[in-house]
């Protein structure tokens, strides 16, 4: 794109999110006592602070550094954004990883905030009392709430094995009437984006991914658990486009989910150099050698945890010394392996071309060096051809 047409598209995209915060500014705050804006300074959060995670997520969105005022625009205005959390069969983990970290992080506060219209495990209301609050705002953000779901569906046995309530509705039912009038549906985590480890063979209880339960179009969060950082901005993109993201094939946003872990990882030098850990706390491990021969399936896998982390964005597995097990990927725990074994598969045989379905890591480093070293060879003898000249 030139940069005439660079700078229309962006200011285009500028008036866009302008008229989106201006509209959503004129609703009515979700709560009379409080504001965003206020949870993340009693948070123990500065402006300055503030504006630095929103110039992150400003660049995690693909986003020129020019829109990061808008950004924080769009999260004053997300306390008008009505959240109905779901759970149908899972952990509660993705809910728990996000807030019950020892101190909270921007993500988690604005999580916390928007998601009290409705949410089982944060609510106080019980029973009856939750039923028909989540029947009272249904009704009454008709069209306008943003549905998000944690879990998968079971199917099985007409839906019984995940039966709610006093008059024992089923689970299938409860996320599909609530799905009618959301203004979005997100599925957060992979067990509500692809059936998780309850779908994983032989699957007892016919569990499916929340899509499967809706016509409308789902946007998929996985991760066991997704990053809050994935979770809070498929919230704000929402917000600021008002409309659905670019998806991949398997309906994750681009932004966070197109690259692969290998892509991003810190290791993955020695994965080119063919510096592989043979053994948990081999010398390799020790000095942070590439974790691929130990079972990491992050050349397999699309998701974004080495730029986001975890635990306050200290750390991530790789960088603790533990490979990927592929946790965003469909059906992984049937796909992926035995956990600490490489794949020697079909895929892996593609991916490094004519060496075998028993190729090894070794053979992968070696060939990928051995380009280098073609690579590095053809730029030195480049390089003495020209000399001469220069
Ligand atoms: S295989 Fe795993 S540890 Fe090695 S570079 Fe790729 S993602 Fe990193
Ligand atoms: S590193 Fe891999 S297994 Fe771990 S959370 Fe990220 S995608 Fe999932």
């Amino acid at each position: 794109m030139d940069i005439d047409a660079r700078e229309k598209s962006h200011k285009t995209l500028r008036e866009i999110f302008e008229k989106r915060i201006k509209q959503l500014s004129k609703l009515p705050r979700l709560r009379d006592d409080a504001s965003i804006e206020r949870s993340i300074e009693e948070g123990g959060f500065s402006r300055r602070d503030f504006m630095k995670w929103a110039g992150a997520m400003t660049a995690m969105l693909s986003l020129p550094a020019s829109f990061t005022p808008l950004v924080a625009e769009a999260v004053k205005v997300a306390d008008r954004l009505p959240v109905v959390w779901l759970h149908m069969a899972e952990c509660t983990g993705c809910s728990e990883s996000l807030l019950r970290s020892a101190s909270p992080t921007i993500d988690s506060l604005i999580f916390d905030y928007i998601s009290l219209e409705y949410h089982e495990t944060l609510m106080a209301a019980a029973g009856w009392q939750a039923e028909q609050n989540l029947e009272n705002a249904i009704e009454k953000y008709k069209g306008r709430y943003i549905l998000m779901v944690e879990g998968g569906v079971p199917l099985g046995n007409a839906g019984s094995f995940l039966t709610i309530g006093g008059h024992g509705k089923k689970g299938r039912d409860i996320a599909a009437d609530a799905a009618k009038d959301a203004a979005a549906i997100f599925a957060i985590g992979t067990c509500s984006s692809f059936g998780g480890v309850q779908a994983a063979a032989p699957n007892p209880t016919g569990a499916v991914a929340l899509s499967e339960v809706t016509d409308k179009p789902v946007i998929n969060v996985p991760g066991c658990p997704p990053s809050e950082k994935n979770i809070v901005g498929t919230l704000l993109h929402f917000l600021l486009y008002g409309t659905l993201p670019a998806l991949d094939v398997y309906n994750r946003p681009k932004w966070a989910y197109r690259l692969r872990i290998h892509d991003l990882c810190e290791r993955r030098g020695h994965f080119d150099a063919g510096e592989f850990v043979e053994r948990y706390g081999d010398e390799g491990a020790k000095d942070g050698y590439c974790l691929y021969k130990v079972g990491c399936k992050g050349p397999y896998t699309f998701n974004s945890c080495s730029r986001n982390k975890f635990n306050q964005g200290t750390s991530w597995p790789v960088q603790v010394g533990f490979g990927c097990m592929g946790c965003s990927e469909p059906d992984f725990w049937d796909t992926m392996g035995t956990v600490g074994e490489p794949l020697k598969d079909k895929l892996y045989h593609t991916v490094f071309g004519g060496m075998g379905a028993d190729a090894t890591a070794d053979k992968i480093g070696v060939s990928l060096l051995t380009v280098t070293a073609v690579g590095i060879a053809a730029h030195a003898a480049i390089s003495v051809i020209k000399k001469p000249k220069e």
